[in-house]
């Protein structure tokens, strides 16, 4: 696992294959906040992919810290958290609305899928 994530890692490729099976038109890579992994075409929504470990993923066992190095890992992992919001808060000014995908959800996308489509279908 990098902190610093490269382009293309492959829970966002899932994501966007799944989107691209339900028929979504979008872009990646945009230039916004927080560079977004998704950003639909013809609205103001994007998706990030996010790993359940460095974003901390409520109530997830993938997020679980360990409790070894806990004064190492946690101010870590709240600095990201922070990240988060702020980034989220940022493109929120900007009016746009937001989806996290988790990478747990992408490994069993069924729930996830009735998320996506309530969220890109919604006006
Ligand atoms: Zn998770």
């Amino acid at each position: 696992m990098a902190l610093v994530r490269s382009k293309d890692t492959k829970p966002e490729l899932r994501l966007r294959s799944i989107l691209g099976d339900m028929g979504v038109r979008f872009q990646s890579h945009a230039k916004l906040p927080g560079k977004p992994d998704v950003v639909l075409e013809g609205s103001r929504k994007v998706i990030f992919v996010h790993g359940c470990f460095w974003h901390r993923h409520p109530r997830c066992k993938n997020a679980r810290v360990p409790k070894s190095r806990l004064d190492f890992w946690l101010p870590k992992l709240t600095a990201n958290r922070k990240r988060d919001f702020a980034i989220h808060r940022e493109l929120r000014k900007m009016e746009y609305e937001i989806l996290v995908a988790w990478e747990c959800q992408l490994a069993k996308p069924n729930r996830l899928k009735s998320r996506l489509r309530r969220f890109t279908e919604a006006p």
